[in-house]
């Protein structure tokens, strides 16, 4: 089905059997769900242990009683796992709460309110504050900014991560940009892993933007491969080293989508100037973060190779999922010109773009036959994808099964809002 070779009479005659496909579809009243960008129950369940694990035993490697007060940094075998996760020494992490989106947050109001180098340096001291968001990105990055006032400034995602020419000469120009937001991994919905170039031009920003400037680095899909051989993001902390902008990046990860989502434990990795700015104000917020739930953790997963081995279980319980929409994608979609798509090898998305001004058509049409998917939009700053294309395909709760049965209704949504769009621009 190539739209722009057809005529106006194959036209009419798709339009009638989609209508009739998708009529079909919704006599069936399913009621499936691709929003969730949340593990799965049987995920959730790999971590079970995590209940009772500790047996009366509170102690930490280093003889702390996890269950009192204290131990603002978090136990230092937590420490060690971020820090592994992230690519850092042990020192220059903390293992705080249950959240890495609460460590965002906090950085961006220690930055915005307090600033990282002294009151002077606060945000907040200049007319207006700006960021800049890789897009389609993360809703809750843009919530953030949203929430404490700041300007969004959106630049493209490439296949090699943001578009840097773009970022390098907004930044040369614009003093008030006060930094970026990168999910460098697996990014939430592309899937794109930075290339090692993307990295350390990324590690150079510091050099070229104005005061204050830091880049939030999200790495919360760090270690969640589907590939046996997965490709490896470079360590952004050691090209900084190089080029001396150590304190321009702070690197989050959680693990929320490892353990229990939500009961986990976060980590905040940053240079040593970045965390004395930071405990002022954490120190003031907390007495120390759960170092049971810490110890719970490490006790599950004692080590980085102990957590790697817990996330090949993950990966064998989605992987059929994310190949049961690629599947359906490359057969409706790979040889026509109705959408596009990114494969990830990891994370938690699937990135869909429809021919532009369709995606409000496809999730709606999708919801009235009964497939819930994530408003279009959401992955843009102020819910406005100027393009109206982008949807975001989560698959990881449902079951394959439900997956299979949601693509179906998809993919009919996709081809039926096309060709009526086509029929639309050929009547006018
Ligand atoms: N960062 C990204 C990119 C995410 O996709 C998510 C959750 O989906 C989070 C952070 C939230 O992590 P946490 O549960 O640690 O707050």
């Amino acid at each position: 089905m190539e739209l722009q070779n057809a005529t106006p009479e194959q036209l009419t005659q798709w339009e009638q059997a989609l209508a009739s496909e998708y009529e079909q579809h919704c006599q069936q009243n399913m009621r499936l769900d691709l929003t969730r960008g949340k593990p799965s129950s049987e995920q959730l369940s790999l971590a079970d242990a995590l209940d009772g694990i500790l047996k009366g035993n509170y102690t930490s490697a280093n003889g702390i009683d996890a269950r009192n007060y204290g131990g603002l940094e978090g136990l230092a075998e937590a420490r060690q796992l971020g820090a592994d996760i992230l690519g850092l020494e042990m020192e220059q992490v903390l293992a705080l709460g249950n959240s890495s989106l609460s460590l965002m947050f906090l950085a961006m109001s220690v930055a915005y309110h307090h600033g990282f180098n002294g009151p002077e340096s606060a945000w907040k001291n200049q007319p207006v504050t700006k960021f800049i968001c890789p897009v389609p990105g993360y809703d809750r990055h843009y919530g953030v900014c949203e929430t404490l006032g700041i300007e969004m400034i959106t630049v493209a995602m490439t296949e090699t991560g943001p578009d840097m020419e773009a970022i390098e000469a907004l930044l040369a120009c614009d003093p008030t940009i006060k930094g970026l937001w990168c999910v460098p991994k697996y990014s939430n919905p592309t899937g794109t892993v930075y290339s090692d170039a993307t990295v350390e031009r990324i590690a150079k920003l510091g050099l070229i933007a104005g005061e204050g400037f830091r880049v939030f680095w999200d790495n919360a899909y760090a270690v969640h491969d589907l590939s046996t051989t997965p490709k490896s993001l470079a360590p952004i902390m050691a090209y900084c080293q190089q080029h001396n902008t150590i304190d321009s990046v702070i690197q989050f990860a959680s693990t929320s989508k490892i353990t229990h989502a939500g009961a986990g434990v976060a980590f905040i990795g940053m240079s040593a100037d970045n965390i004395r700015a930071f405990n002022k104000v954490w120190s003031a917020s907390s007495i120390g973060p759960d170092k049971v739930n810490q110890l719970r953790h490490m006790r599950l997963l004692p080590n980085y190779e102990a957590l790697l081995q817990h996330m090949q279980k993950h990966a064998q319980i989605i992987k059929p999922r994310f190949q049961c929409v690629l599947e359906h994608l490359e057969n409706a979609f790979a040889t026509n010109d109705l959408g596009q798509w990114e494969s990830a090898d990891g994370g938690y998305f699937i990135s869909f773009h429809t021919r532009k001004g369709l995606a409000k058509d496809v999730v709606a049409l999708a919801a009235q036959a009964g497939v819930k998917l994530t408003p279009a939009g959401a992955t843009f700053p102020y819910g406005r994808d100027p393009e109206d294309s982008n949807i975001r395909i989560a698959p990881t709760v449902p079951t394959v099964e439900d997956v299979d049965a949601a693509m179906k209704v998809f993919v009919t949504c996709v081809k039926l809002a096309s060709v009526r769009q086509a029929l639309k621009a050929n009547a006018q």
